[in-house]
């Protein structure tokens, strides 16, 4: 496993495990434990994926049976948009992350989306980072511009922007600005939620079959080359041994060009400047 240092000097993994649609509890804790068994240090969740409580079980028993210390493990949460109203909204919000999770502390905190009142929500979490009790802060979704006006006017720059980033949607100048600001680009969607046949795509395919790895693999190995955390989420071991298993070999620079051009210059995913989407996130409550 390789690290990202964070700008707060903290060591990241820089490949972690992620638990957006897994709502059901009993499927998203054994999820947990089961990618902690399999060596995943970092588990990313959010107070919208419904699921903190089973993230922390899984995180607690996974540390009483001996399976990793709570100091190796790296839990991030998200602060949601109905949360994001007030400094005080988003700071008590953080204090009900940790109830859920049942942890005294995490290692990340991200405010979800450039929604609501996100420089008070922003100085909420920035509060409970001086306090200690969050390790690191940190955005998601902070498009270019959104992100540029967000760090020219806080205290405290933001360790972490977690966006969508795969071999379909690069974001190649979005990185620049966030390194040139030291934050850490993580990548959300790494598998490109399945889309664009990545699975079985011709290129990822025809590499991985030079390196003996599959398409998802190749995908993964090629954010992580480029500095970029990443986040597979998977419910099934193997797909999560798989995912994981990719620390034995190195991208050739052609391979990396010839991934890097499947780029579309867009996402299909989300359209975060659709006043629809935009919307329909505010009308997210929770
Ligand atoms: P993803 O990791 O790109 O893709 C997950 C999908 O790929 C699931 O359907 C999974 O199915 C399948 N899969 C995983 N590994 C596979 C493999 N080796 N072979 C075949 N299928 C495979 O998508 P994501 O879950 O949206 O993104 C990852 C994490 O990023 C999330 O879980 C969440 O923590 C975070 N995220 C954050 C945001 C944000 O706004 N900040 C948005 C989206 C996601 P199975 O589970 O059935 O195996």
């Amino acid at each position: 496993m390789e690290f990202v240092i964070l700008n707060t000097g903290a060591k990241m993994p820089i490949e972690g495990f992620g638990v957006f649609q897994v709502p059901d509890a009993a499927v998203c804790e054994q999820a947990v434990y089961d990618a902690i068994k399999t060596g995943y240090r970092l588990i990313d969740t959010a107070q919208a994926y419904m699921n903190e409580e089973a993230v922390g079980k899984a995180v607690n028993r996974a540390i009483a049976d001996g399976i990793a210390k709570r100091e190796e493990l790296f839990i991030t949460t998200k602060v949601w948009v109905s949360n994001m109203k007030t400094e005080d909204t988003a700071y008590e919000s953080v204090k009900t992350s940790f109830a859920k999770l049942g942890l005294d502390y995490v290692d990340l905190i991200l405010l979800h989306q450039p929604m609501g009142d996100y420089f008070a929500a922003y100085r909420g979490i920035t509060k409970a980072y001086k306090e200690g009790i969050v390790k690191a802060i940190g955005v998601s979704n902070f498009y270019p511009a959104i992100l540029a006006n967000l760090c020219e006017n806080v205290e405290i720059m933001p360790a972490v922007n977690q966006v969508e980033l795969h071999p379909f949607f690069t974001q190649d100048s979005a990185i620049t600005l966030m390194k040139e600001y030291g934050i850490a680009p993580q990548a959300w969607g790494p598998l490109a939620e399945g889309r664009h046949g990545i699975f079985t795509h011709p290129v990822l395919t025809e590499i991985g079959a030079k390196y003996g790895k599959t398409a998802a693999q190749i995908a993964l190995k090629w954010n992580a080359q480029r500095g970029v955390s990443i986040l597979p989420k998977s419910v099934h071991v193997e797909r999560m041994e798989q995912n994981f298993n990719i620390w034995d070999f190195t991208l050739s620079d052609e391979d990396i060009q010839k991934i890097t051009a499947l780029d579309l210059g867009h996402s299909e995913i989300v359209d975060h400047s659709d006043p629809a989407f935009v919307k329909m996130i505010n009308g997210f409550k929770i």
